[in-house]
């Protein structure tokens, strides 16, 4: 639904999950403490994974956690972080020893008013508050770890899994959003006598919007339904649902753009905020191609259900 309504506040709405879930998993009962404020709004949180050399290669993230008399020194750049300049806090991975790749990785809670903490704002083609983070001699104390040392790809990739399904989710709302607009644009608009709605290729843009936003929200309804019943990671059902709903919303959008036609390319237009918006989906926790990894190999595995 906050999708359908505004793609901006599901992006901060969903980052604050991200932002937060490793404390849920693995926090120490001072930091779960802030939880009930972050869930209230009152904090807001950002997720710290990608680096300028580390976007789908997570595993070779080089931001460093230098173990120091009180705690950790960390340095480090983190690229296309979502709702930095709105948050107060940020997840932030890092290595404890790079000798070790993503054994070493290692999650920490930053409190972004940190010294040595530089937030830089960018802009996206979508309304979605992003920025990069630089991190020069940030001194922390060793309670602002999350987790056990070496824990922190592992709470990365446990975090990935729930929202994932979130972001499949989003796609559906912003896709259903397209087809009620497409639905309302052509019962009204009238060429070659008629309205668009009578149209038989007009009615089969609308079949084929209809499957796409049916399949995607099955594949999100079972991944979510999985993952709250098994308890366990679903990885697959999770790639499989981000994957067909991120691209499906995107097939939706698009062909509500053609509906809409010269109108839904004027800045302004619903649809035109849609074709923006869906787009980095298809990138962010995980870009289809990575998704398609995790399916792929699953199946070579023989290690998923058919
Ligand atoms: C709007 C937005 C919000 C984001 N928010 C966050 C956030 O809050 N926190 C965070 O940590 N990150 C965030 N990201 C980063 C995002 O997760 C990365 O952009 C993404 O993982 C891809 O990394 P990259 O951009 O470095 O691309 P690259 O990894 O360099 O990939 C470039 C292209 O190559 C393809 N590719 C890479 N490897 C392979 C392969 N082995 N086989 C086939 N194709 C491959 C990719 O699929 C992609 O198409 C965000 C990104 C965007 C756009």
């Amino acid at each position: 639904m906050l999708g359908y309504v505004s793609a901006r506040a599901d992006s901060i709405f969903a980052v604050q999950g991200l932002g937060t879930h490793a404390l849920a998993l693995a926090g120490s009962p001072a930091q779960r403490a802030h939880l009930k404020a972050f869930a209230r709004g009152a904090g807001i949180a950002a997720f710290a994974l990608t680096e300028p050399e580390a976007g789908s290669d997570v595993a070779a993230i080089a931001t460093r956690a230098a173990p120091t008399a009180d705690g950790y020194r960390l340095d480090g750049d983190k690229l296309f972080i979502s709702n930095l300049g709105i948050a107060d806090h940020a997840t932030v991975f890092a290595t404890t020893d790079p000798a070790l790749g993503s054994a070493g990785t290692t999650a920490f809670w930053v409190p972004l008013d940190a010294p040595g903490v530089t937030v830089k704002p960018m802009t996206a083609i979508a309304a979605h508050p992003i920025g990069a983070l630089e991190l020069r001699g940030v001194e922390l104390p060793a309670s602002a770890k999350i987790g056990e040392v070496g824990q922190g790809m592992k709470l990365a990739l446990t975090t990935l899994d729930a929202f994932r399904v979130s972001v499949g989710a989003a796609a559906v709302g912003m896709a259903r959003r397209a087809l009620d607009e497409a639905l309302g644009f052509v019962a009204g608009r009238r060429q070659f006598g008629k309205t668009l709605a009578e149209q038989p290729l007009v009615q089969a843009h609308l079949a084929d919007m209809m499957v796409d936003l049916d399949a995607a929200r099955l594949l999100v309804l079972r991944a979510a339904y999985l993952k709250d019943t098994t308890g366990g990671r679903v990885t697959t059902e999770v790639s499989i649902a981000k994957l067909g709903a991120t691209e499906a919303a995107q097939r939706v959008i698009d062909r509500a753009v053609q509906l809409f036609g010269g109108r839904g390319v004027m800045a302004g237009a619903i649809v035109e905020h849609l074709y923006r918006a869906i787009r980095p989906l298809r990138i962010y926790e995980g870009t289809s191609e990575i998704q398609r990894t995790i399916i792929g190999r699953a199946l070579a595995q023989g290690a998923t259900k058919r």
